[in-house]
């Protein structure tokens, strides 16, 4: 069987970036005791109002083809969170489908697709699944990790750019004077920007700006989100896509061809979530944790670099003198603490390491205090 060029080049090297969180399972597996602070999910269980909605919706029939581009109800309520209309939004398989969805929106094969460098670990698969091309646009820590016009400069021929504020995995936060300058960008070399905001309920330091309301974006942004974030709802996978409504109304072919649709007892759950709030609960519990973790390691001395959202912390480990993977793998193998490599998000990110905050408080400061100790070692 030859198998489509595009399927066997998905993965350039061979390799997913997720070695490390594989290895940990299969550690576990053997009975070790391994502290994860890898995969971006949560150790705790969506509020039970949640479950109780999808338990209701399906025991009521709702278990059956509902419409593909998602529950009227939910397109409203999620539209109006963000000042659309229901014709402005899709219900899709995640966070993921919708990114899927998105890029086949915005290119054909062959086309560039930027991706501000670091990146979350989909971004080069996805683009390459839709026939894209990945343009790599390193970022530097000293700017915080966000964009900056020089950055910019040499880029040239995308048909769309692909950004994601709150940052998966550097905690960058966008500013005003970034998206102008992304804004300014996409409308003079006329890119469709993409706008991952997966994290947007869990901003740390400033606020959470969408894109799409900076001048002169709206018609040609498709934003992503997703409840798995927000409502700790991984598993349920379920997101949407904002996007002006000829996009929508093309996206629902897609949809036909694809996942024909979410299921309708998942969006009851979702609806129930958005009924509780949006996002508050699940934001404190990784807000207290951002905050023990960035005392435990600025206190030992580590290099931080503070997130402004989302769930995770990088540290540059280059004083060790190991590259993130090296690092990663003999932290996993002496302490059985998993964090992932930086260079799975990137060059950018190489020397770098990303941890989750997905642990208790107290398992957090147990693995936190022990990679401070490992760290020293190599001093
Ligand atoms: N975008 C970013 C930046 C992410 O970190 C993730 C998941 O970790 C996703 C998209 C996809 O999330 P999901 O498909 O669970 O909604």
């Amino acid at each position: 069987m030859r198998l489509s060029r595009r399927i066997e080049t998905l993965e350039a090297s061979g390799e997913d970036g997720w070695t490390i969180h594989y290895r940990a399972r299969e550690m576990r597996a053997a009975g070790r005791d391994v502290i994860s602070l890898c995969v971006g999910d949560h150790d705790f269980a969506p509020d039970p109002v949640i479950l109780d909605a999808m338990h209701a919706a399906a025991r009521a029939g709702q278990v059956k083809y509902g419409p593909v581009a998602g529950m009227d109800t939910l397109r409203d309520l999620v539209a109006d969170r963000h000042g659309a209309t229901r014709e402005e939004v899709a219900i899709t398989s995640g966070g993921q489908a919708a990114l899927f969805a998105a890029i086949c929106a915005a290119i054909d094969p062959g086309d560039r697709v930027g991706v501000i460098d670091p990146f979350y670990a989909t971004y080069p698969s996805t683009i390459r699944a839709a026939g894209g091309v990945v343009v790599p646009i390193p970022v530097r820590s000293r700017n915080g990790f966000a964009p900056t016009a020089q950055d910019l400069a040499p880029i040239r021929g995308l048909k769309a750019l692909l950004v994601n504020t709150p940052n998966n995995p550097t905690g960058a936060v966008y500013g005003r004077e970034t998206l102008d300058m992304i804004a300014g960008y996409c409308l003079e070399n006329d890119v469709i920007l993409i706008s991952d905001e997966v994290y947007a309920s869990q901003v740390w330091a400033g606020a959470h700006l969408a894109p799409r309301n900076v001048h002169g974006l709206k018609q040609r942004t498709i934003t992503l989100g997703s409840f798995s974030k927000s409502h700790a709802m991984t598993g349920f996978r379920i997101g949407w896509v904002l996007a002006p409504a000829r996009v929508i109304a093309l996206l629902r072919h897609l949809a036909n061809a694809t996942t024909y649709g979410t299921p309708e007892f998942i969006q009851a759950g979702a609806l129930a979530a958005l009924g509780a709030d949006d996002g508050a609960q699940v934001a404190a519990i990784y807000r207290a944790r951002r905050d023990l973790a960035l005392r435990i390691l600025d206190e030992g001395g580590m290099r931080v670099i503070p997130p402004q959202g989302g769930m995770y912390v990088m540290c540059d480990i280059r004083p060790t003198g190991q590259s993130g993977i090296a690092f990663a793998e003999r932290l996993l193998t002496d302490k059985g603490i998993a964090v992932m490599p930086g260079e799975s998000f990137g060059q950018a990110a190489a020397g770098h390491i990303r941890i989750a905050l997905t642990q208790p408080l107290d398992r957090l400061e147990t693995a936190l205090a022990a990679l401070v100790e490992f760290s020293k070692e190599f001093a």
